[in-house]
């Protein structure tokens, strides 16, 4: 009889199996990669949805383009007035003036008023005056953020200062959707963000998500490969966004202290407990450059990093073990 239940249950478990379901799509202006595992493409793909639900709503509360958005209205009422929030804008901010404060502002979230001085979108056709650069940072510094834990308010006490998610925004959407799935009782994910993901469980086969470490210097290579479940990877690269100018390449990640572009690295890797300190952290650490940078993460429990220099050499803190593609 045990026997007879035992084939009959082998007979229908192939039916039932769990299987990677995946989607692409454009949010929050990048391109998300959202896998799920679950039994049937209906129920993966109804989880799917969940996860852009929330990804979405996420991006309306921290969006600096969208005019409606909370936060848009902080930077609006710069050197005016605070700005009252819902608690989760409030609690991002709080979290991200602390990553400020532990990297010494190299990651600050007041930098985006030097987003008016450098932009990637091709817009540029010159090198910013100094003068322009000097203005611009003047304006930056988290330390002057003021916020008021009672009443959730935010303010930027002098007129042209900005805040801006751009460097732990993603990161917060893959650990928000990663969450909310696990919540739903979905096995297995990753939430990738254009390269800031959040993973939880293993793929149907049992073993450990992969992730491959991208040689910057040609994107169709990788390095090597690590496994990874339940922790979160993040890459900040300057082979995506950058200007060149008089054959010299500038990143979109700027040092708030000089207002110059960072300068060293092509790409740096965080791993973490959650992608939103991990995508904070990666651009800190291209801030940083090689030697402060890895001297840093080794002081943070749970973190790891994996920096390529300039030159196409790999720096790894203590703990990684990549698996050297051959
Ligand atoms: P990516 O967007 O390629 O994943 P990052 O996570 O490093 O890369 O974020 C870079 C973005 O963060 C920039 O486009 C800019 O909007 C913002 N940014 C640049 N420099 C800093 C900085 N020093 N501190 C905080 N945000 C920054
Ligand atoms: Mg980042």
């Amino acid at each position: 009889m045990l026997r007879a239940l035992l084939i009959a249950f082998l007979a229908v478990s192939p039916a039932r199996a769990q299987q990677p379901f995946k989607r692409v799509l454009k949010l929050m202006g990048s391109r998300f990669e959202i896998t799920v595992v679950a039994p049937s493409k209906q129920q993966g793909e109804a989880w799917i949805d969940l996860a852009v639900g929330e990804i979405s709503r996420i991006e309306k509360l921290i969006s600096s383009w969208d005019p409606n958005s909370q936060t848009s209205e902080i930077n609006r009422m710069a050197g005016v007035q605070p700005v009252p929030v819902d608690p989760e804008l409030f609690g991002l901010i709080k979290r991200a003036e602390g990553i400020s404060r532990l990297t010494d502002g190299a990651f600050d979230i007041t930098y985006a008023s030097m987003d008016k001085i450098w932009k990637f979108d091709g817009s540029m056709t010159e090198m910013p005056s100094e003068a322009a650069i000097r203005e611009s940072v003047a304006r930056v510094g988290y330390s002057k953020l003021i916020l008021d834990q009672e009443a959730h308010s935010v303010f930027l006490p002098e007129a042209g200062m900005k805040i801006g998610f751009g460097a732990i925004g993603k990161g917060y959407a893959a650990d928000r959707a990663k969450a909310l799935l696990m919540e739903k009782g979905v096995p297995a994910g990753i939430i990738n963000a254009s390269g800031d993901m959040n993973t939880w469980g293993h793929q149907p086969d049992g073993k450990p998500w992969q992730v491959a470490i991208t040689n910057p210097m040609d994107k169709l290579k990788s390095f090597g490969t690590l496994p990874i479940s339940d922790q979160a990877v993040v890459t900040s690269g300057n082979y995506e966004k950058y200007v060149t100018f008089g054959g010299r390449r500038y990143t979109h990640i700027i040092d708030p202290r000089s207002g110059y572009p960072a300068t060293g690295i092509l790409s740096v890797t965080v791993f973490a407990p959650k992608a939103e300190l991990a995508d904070a952290l990666a651009t800190s650490v291209f801030v940083m450059g090689v030697a402060t940078g890895i001297d840093r993460i080794d002081q943070l429990p749970g973190i790891a990093c994996i920096i390529v220099d300039e030159n196409g050499n790999l720096h790894t803190s203590k703990n990684i073990q990549l698996k050297r593609t051959p």
